[in-house]
């Protein structure tokens, strides 16, 4: 058994985290006024290897592997969930099924510049009446004279106001139900594909987007994989993502505690700092040990995942079990805050608010337990 990370992964969090202290906190405060996202990152991060770490150097990542790239998520998320959103898109499932499932043509049409953060993908999946359960999808894909004619929404698409193309979920026959589903890649410029932007008051900086596809028409060769096994290539995508996404709520728990910390340790109330308080160390020591309980879970399925070994149930329990240990660390630190907390320039507030992003994306909290529950043989 071995806990600790290797020589070259504590390198990697060294430079990762001194770039989000320098290139990325500066632009959380505008991003967030704004709710935009800073698109520059991309290119950015590409030229430096942090987007897209896990994928092996022979396509231009930084072969970090899944422990890499959770590295990676937490250190961004630690200074902008909103931010991490639309990175971990790009480095998870705007590009895992082609990197999987893709032809050497598509990977390197769109997985190489991805990675390099020239392009920039975004998945769809969700739809108005088909979100915890995907397999309901409605889009259409039919094919027409040498190309395929897609129909249909999706909706909550991170990165869909400004990506270049999109992995997209269609059903390519009916009578099939799952087996009738297929993934494909449309390029923005597709006849027939538009965008709307969502606004949401969370996670502010990550752009989500409603996609129509109306008799959109993209080439034939922009099916990934075999025609019917796009839901297998989802699922696949989505085990993995659930690492990554319990990651993001690590790196959030993480700053939430180092401000209620800082904060405690300076506000004086009864004439002694706040965190003096029995109740207050014993909150703080509470949040540690789930932080720490959260890490363990986290870069424990990601080193299941690098090993190839069976890490579906650990993925869920990670991101389930991460993600409420930020609900709880950011109402904690809030509360810390008292009335100061509750201001606009407080981060309290923002961590408080950011945290229901992990509960809900990628599979809600609900979903997980029900992965937990079918890995251990109760359904
Ligand atoms: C900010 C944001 C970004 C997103 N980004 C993307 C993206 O890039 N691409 C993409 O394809 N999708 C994306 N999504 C969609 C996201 O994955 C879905 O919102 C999520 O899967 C839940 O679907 P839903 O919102 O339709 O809720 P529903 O599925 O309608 O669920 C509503 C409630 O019912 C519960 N529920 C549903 N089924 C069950 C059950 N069997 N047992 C118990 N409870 C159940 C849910 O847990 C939830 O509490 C994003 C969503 C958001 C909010």
């Amino acid at each position: 058994m071995d806990f600790e990370l290797t020589e070259a992964q504590k390198m990697f969090r060294e430079a990762i985290r001194d770039f989000a202290q320098r290139e990325i906190a500066p632009l959380v405060e505008e991003a967030e006024k704004n709710a935009s996202f800073p698109v520059h990152l991309f290119p950015k991060m590409g030229e430096l290897g942090y987007l897209c770490a896990g994928y092996p150097e022979e396509y231009g990542g930084a072969g970090v592997g899944k422990i890499g790239d959770c590295i990676c998520v937490e250190e961004i998320s630690y200074h902008s969930v909103g931010i991490s959103a639309g990175i971990m898109v790009q480095s998870g499932i705007a590009t895992e099924a082609i990197f999987r499932r893709g032809s050497d043509e598509q990977k390197q049409h769109y997985l190489v510049p991805a990675i390099k953060g020239q392009k920039i993908g975004a998945f769809g999946l969700t739809e108005p009446n088909a979100g915890s359960d995907a397999a309901a999808i409605q889009t259409t894909a039919v094919r027409k004279n040498g190309k395929w004619v897609l129909n249909g929404t999706k909706t909550f698409i991170t990165n869909g106001t400004f990506c270049d193309y999109v992995v997209t979920a269609a059903v390519t026959d009916k009578t099939k139900g799952t087996r009738g589903i297929s993934l494909f890649i449309v390029d923005k410029d597709a006849p027939g594909f538009s965008r709307s932007r969502l606004h949401k008051f969370c996670a502010r900086p990550s752009e989500t987007a409603e996609l129509t596809f109306e008799d959109c028409t993209i080439p034939e060769k922009n099916l990934i994989g075999e025609e019917g096994s796009g839901f297998r290539y989802v699922m696949e995508t989505l085990t993995g993502g659930r690492i990554s996404h319990a990651s993001r709520s690590l790196g959030l728990a993480r700053a939430a505690f180092d401000a209620a910390l800082k904060y405690a340790q300076e506000r004086v109330q009864f004439g002694q700092p706040i965190a003096k308080f029995q109740y207050n160390s014993f909150r703080l020591a509470q949040m540690a040990m789930e932080i720490e309980a959260a890490r363990w879970l986290v870069f424990y399925a990601a080193w299941l995942y690098d090993q190839k070994k069976p890490h579906v149930k650990e993925a869920a329990m990670a991101k389930l079990f991460a993600s409420q240990v930020a609900e709880r660390v950011t109402t904690e630190a809030l509360q810390l805050h008292g009335g100061y907390g509750l201001v606009e320039e407080s981060a309290a507030q923002r961590y408080f608010r950011d945290c229901r992003m992990g509960t809900i994306t990628e599979g809600t909290s609900e979903i997980q337990l029900l992965v937990i529950s079918r890995e251990l043989g109760i359904r």
